[in-house]
């Protein structure tokens, strides 16, 4: 079935929760290489025989100064997660089609907006602890919208924010995501790119959205969360 996929098996070394249901498994990266925001696809064949029950894709939330592979998701009952939240230290999983162009784009110095969905914060998790790491500037203003106050790497966060007085963190709980949100919570984004990651619905609409007002955007898109479980 998966015969054509060039697999990476990789270890797990750890797991622990961050907020709510979100946790964070950390992998071995087993010489794996990747630039800040990119993700791969993940099979787990002890979780069934379909592709619908034992593969899923995830950003790797991790920076590569990091040098291990964090999967942060949020443990539904669905199969596939119920079965990587019963991996222990050692236990494997295969991962393939490591890429995706949803990185930072070095065009110049100007500021960028992240616009995150809950759980969608993890590619900009990774590019911000990376540009830390490289000493270099960060140089955005992030709009992390969350259903609830319990905000994943919220801590890290505003740890980054406090020493990199470039970065501008909003978070914001429990609002609808829209063009007008984003717009009124920094008017500047309709000179800047516009990164959004998070539920695939609410980033297809508000990508189109942003795009009829003329703003140029970066587009990450994760199915399987709504507005209800984003
Ligand atoms: C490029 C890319 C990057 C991504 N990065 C991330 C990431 O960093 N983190 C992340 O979390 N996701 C990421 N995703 C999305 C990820 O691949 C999954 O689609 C997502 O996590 C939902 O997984 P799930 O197993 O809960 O989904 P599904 O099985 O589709 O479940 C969706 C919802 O339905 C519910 N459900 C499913 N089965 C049942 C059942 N039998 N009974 C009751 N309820 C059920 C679940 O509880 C869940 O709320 C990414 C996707 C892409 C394409």
């Amino acid at each position: 079935m998966n015969e054509e996929k060039k697999i990476t098996v990789l270890k797990l070394l750890s797991s622990h929760d961050e907020v709510g249901d979100v946790r964070t498994f950390v992998f071995d990266a087993n010489g794996l290489v990747w630039l800040a925001g990119q993700s791969q696809g993940y099979i787990l064949p002890q979780a069934g025989d379909s592709e619908a029950e034992n593969q899923r894709w995830f950003t790797i939330a991790s920076a590569p100064s990091e040098k291990v592979i964090h999967i942060a998701t949020r443990v539904s009952s669905s199969t596939f997660k119920q079965t990587l939240n019963t991996l222990k230290p050692g236990d494997s999983i295969q991962s393939y089609d490591l890429g995706g162009d949803f990185t930072w784009e070095e065009v110049s110095d100007v500021s960028v907006v992240l616009v995150a969905g809950g759980i969608g914060i993890t590619p900009f998790r990774s590019m911000l602890v990376e540009r830390a790491s490289q000493g270099k500037p960060l140089n955005a203003t992030v709009l992390y919208f969350n259903r609830t106050d319990a905000v994943p790497f919220r801590v890290e966060l505003e740890a980054l924010a406090a020493i990199h007085p470039e970065l501008h963190l909003h978070i914001i709980i429990g609002q609808h995501i829209s063009a007008e949100t984003i717009l009124a919570s920094e008017p500047q984004a309709q000179q800047r790119t516009v990164y959004i990651s998070g539920p695939e619905a609410m980033v297809e609409s508000v990508g189109t959205a942003l795009r009829n007002y003329g703003i140029s955007i970066k587009q990450d898109w994760f199915p399987g969360y709504t507005e209800k479980n984003y």
